[in-house]
Formats: structure tokens, C-alpha cells, sequence
């Protein structure tokens, strides 16, 4: 079998990315306007997507990395989230943006907001690249969304399965793969 015939589905292809997280960034630039501000690059998953997004912004900033992994299975969170790597620097008084992959039942993002909010940053908010609204189980607010999914569970563009497929340049779905 060729390898080609394995890869993921498309579902937002590379050019509609690009073009989404060039809006986003014009969007936060302006937001941001005259301040200094500090994005939090949420590890795995989001390197990708925070490479590219930072490289848009037209902003004086400082990039920070924090690890986070749920305890849940594969596919579903548990909402307990296990600090893999922390920040190496002090949020109080800064702006802060949170730069995440995904957001799907919001539990990693809860206790990702509460654990920073106690550091006292100037201001705190988040931008995920994707969304899946009907999974939300937690009462968070984003403040810059990529794309709204329905229940899929997505790859590629630094999300995996089982850690593959974090390279791929586009969203893709694999299928049979539901939760
Ligand atoms: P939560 O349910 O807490 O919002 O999401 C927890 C984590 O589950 C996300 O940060 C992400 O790592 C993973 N996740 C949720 N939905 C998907 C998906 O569709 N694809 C992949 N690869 N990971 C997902």
C-alpha cells in the first residue's frame, strides 16, 4: 500500500489556515496596540500553530512555553492536567495570551486559566485555533477563535494520535476516530 493512501482526510486545508491566522493576528496587533505582551506557546500541541501566529503579530513580545498534559485516555479529558513543564518567568503585571491548539471539553483550559490567573497577571486572555463548542463542559471564554469543529477528533498541524501526525500541514480527520 502507498503511504499517501494513509494520510488523514483534509478537513481545513494549509491555505485556509494561513489565511485565518493572518486575521487573527491583525486582530490581536490591533487589540493590543501600544502594549508589550507575553503568548504562552501550550506544549505539544500548539507549536505549530504558535509559530506561525507570533510570526504575524505585530507586537513588542515575550514568547513563554508551559507544559501541560491531561490525565485522561486518548480521546477524552479528565480535567485533571499535569504541569509537564512551567513558565520560567514571573506574569504578574503582564498581558498575557494563551495560545492553545484546542479546545474541546475546556477542562484543560479551566485549570490552565485558574493556575495562571493566581499569578496575577495585567490581563489574561486566549486564542485557540479550534473549537468544539457542543463538547464544552466548563465555563471559560475565548477570546480568539480559528475555526468551530463539530465532535471530530482532528490531526495534523502539531495535534496527533498516539504522537503521529503532528507534522502535517493541514487539519485532518482520521476516520473511525469519534468521541
Ligand atoms: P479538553 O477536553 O480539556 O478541552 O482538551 C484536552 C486536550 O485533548 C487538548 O488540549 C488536546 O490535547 C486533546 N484533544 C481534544 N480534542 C482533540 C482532537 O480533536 N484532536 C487531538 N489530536 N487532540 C485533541
Amino acid at each position: 500500500m502507498k503511504s499517501e493512501m494513509l494520510l488523514p482526510k483534509v478537513l481545513i486545508p494549509e491555505a485556509k489556515i494561513k489565511e485565518r491566522i493572518h486575521d487573527l493576528a491583525s486582530e490581536i496587533s490591533f487589540d493590543y496596540r501600544g502594549k508589550d505582551v507575553t503568548a504562552i506557546c501550550v506544549l505539544k500541541g500548539s507549536f505549530v500553530f504558535f509559530a506561525d501566529l507570533i510570526r504575524e503579530i505585530d507586537l513588542p513580545m515575550a514568547c513563554e512555553f508551559m507544559g501541560l498534559s491531561s490525565y485522561g485516555n486518548k480521546t477524552t479529558s479528565s480535567g485533571e492536567v499535569k504541569v509537564t513543564l512551567d513558565l520560567t518567568e514571573p506574569l504578574s503585571g503582564k498581558h498575557v495570551i494563551i495560545i492553545e491548539d484546542i479546545v474541546d471539553s475546556g477542562l484543560t483550559m479551566q485549570y490552565l486559566l485558574n493556575n495562571l490567573n493566581a499569578r496575577k497577571p495585567a490581563s489574561l486572555k486566549v486564542c485557540s485555533l479550534l473549537f468544539k463548542p457542543e463538547q464544552l463542559k466548563s465555563d471559560i471564554k475565548l477570546d480568539y477563535v480559528g475555526f468551530k469543529l463539530g465532535s471530530e477528533f482532528v490531526v495534523g498541524y502539531g495535534l496527533d494520535h498516539a504522537g503521529r501526525y503532528r507534522q502535517l500541514p493541514y487539519i485532518g480527520v482520521i476516520e473511525n476516530e469519534r468521541h
